[in-house]
């Protein structure tokens, strides 16, 4: 364990990390990686009311988000069941969309190499100039799209390889985007971390905006986002929704792992 505390959030166990100690850990990685003192990638994934859902409806996804090093928050119904429910709460939330701003400052002020993966063609390339804008100084060192054959998997690791990337950000939707992490990570040896982030590129290729911030704040962002996207995300929404409520209420607590996982697998998994 790296000594971050786990809490289980809606039975996913989630770790209790603010944004900045999370670029923390980003740079901190990226320096290590590229002291050889990692073996492989560590795997950064997010959880949200979809993610929870997933979870316990899908015994695949569920073992994979098991194999991640760190489960940040992304939702703030997750972060709000902890104030009811745990003695130590999550200490915020940690939406991709903000982090990946950190992430940008510490990068750009720490001269690591970020590669973006993902999206429809351009989509990523615009989120890069709007970051590039942004940061200056920050090294995006490749840019491919989400759009690929399973045999195309070895060559785009070698072109990630190649390009000395130290964090891939990887926005395929789940579940493609952690099955794509967790079956390439051997190959990208050297690489500090793959980070998944969902619809972000769209985000910053100026697709979508972000709810109010009243919104974001009384855990409300998914209902803006329905808005904008009625029929996809209704749909996602009208079935996860209510799982994911019950889930929260029924398994957040304080401890550290899910009861289905053994203290031995668990361990084992969990070497951050
Ligand atoms: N996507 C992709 N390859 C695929 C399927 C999806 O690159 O084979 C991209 C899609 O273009 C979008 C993102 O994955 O940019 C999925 O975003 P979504 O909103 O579903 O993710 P969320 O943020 O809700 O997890």
């Amino acid at each position: 364990m790296n000594g971050r505390r786990r809490l289980l959030v809606g039975g996913v166990p989630t770790t209790r990390i603010t944004r900045a100690e999370l670029a923390g850990m980003m740079v901190e990685d990226c320096l290590q990686a590229r002291a050889g003192a990692l073996t492989q990638p560590l795997i950064i994934i997010s959880s949200n009311g979809a993610v929870i859902a997933d979870f316990h409806a899908n015994r695949a996804f569920r073992e994979m988000v098991l194999e991640a090093d760190i489960i940040d928050a992304d939702g703030m119904p997750l972060v709000m069941a902890t104030r009811l429910l745990c003695r130590e709460p999550l200490s915020e939330r940690v939406a991709t969309t903000d982090f990946i701003l950190d992430a940008s400052a510490a990068a750009a002020r720490e001269g690591l190499r970020f590669f973006f993966l993902g999206a429809k063609p351009g989509v990523a390339q615009t989120a890069a100039d709007h970051l590039l804008d942004q940061y200056p100084g920050l090294q995006i060192v490749g840019i491919r799209h989400g759009y690929f054959d399973r045999e195309d998997e070895a060559a785009i690791c070698e072109e990630i390889l190649a390009a000395r990337a130290d964090v891939v950000w990887i926005g395929l939707g789940s579940p493609i985007q952690e099955s794509f992490a967790l079956r390439n990570r051997a190959r990208l040896s050297g690489v500090a971390w793959l980070r998944t982030c969902g619809g972000m590129f769209d985000h910053y290729s100026g697709k979508f905006h972000r709810a109010p911030l009243w919104m974001q704040r009384n855990g409300l962002e998914w209902l803006y986002r329905t808005f904008n996207e009625p029929l996809r995300l209704g749909r996602r929404y009208l079935g996860t929704n209510l799982p994911a409520l019950f889930y929260l209420a029924t398994q957040t607590s304080d401890a550290p792992r899910p009861k289905h996982v053994s203290r031995a697998d668990a361990d084992v998994r969990s070497h951050r």
